[in-house]
């Protein structure tokens, strides 16, 4: 059987398999922790399970996936099964802003970062982190 998918399927395969606490997840946890940020919850039970829950402040962070989330700056088109690919993450893209506004409508503040800002900009999202918390 030939292989169809790209890096980034694989990883999303990958992560699905292992399931929680894939790697951007654990990147900001640290750098939470590495900030002492603490009284956030993860895995917590809440439309479009985000990543970390500020209960008390009713603050929600996810963090998405640049591929699945169709990031402006790192999406490229995938170069197999192109249209069930991009039917899945323009369902994604759908998804995610339903579920922005449910949490809203619920009184939730809900703050979205892109992987490659966990990655690569750690200090400006603890920054931004830190100044909802204020
Ligand atoms: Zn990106």
């Amino acid at each position: 059987m030939t292989d169809v998918l790209t890096p980034e399927q694989r990883k999303y395969n990958m992560s699905r398999i292992r399931g929680k606490n894939t790697s951007p997840e654990i990147k900001l946890r640290k750098l939470l922790f590495a900030n002492g940020i603490r009284g956030y919850r993860v895995h917590y039970n809440l439309l479009g399970k985000p990543d970390i829950v500020f209960t008390k402040k009713k603050i929600v962070i996810f963090v998405d996936g640049c591929y699945w989330h169709r990031c402006p700056i790192c999406f490229r088109e995938p170069e197999t099964r192109k249209e069930f690919w991009i039917k899945k993450i323009e369902s994604n893209v759908e998804r995610d802003k339903k579920i922005n506004k449910q949490l809203h409508n619920e009184g939730w503040l809900v703050i979205r970062f892109w992987e490659h800002e966990v990655k690569k900009e750690s200090e400006k999202v603890i920054k931004q982190i830190m100044k909802k918390l204020l």
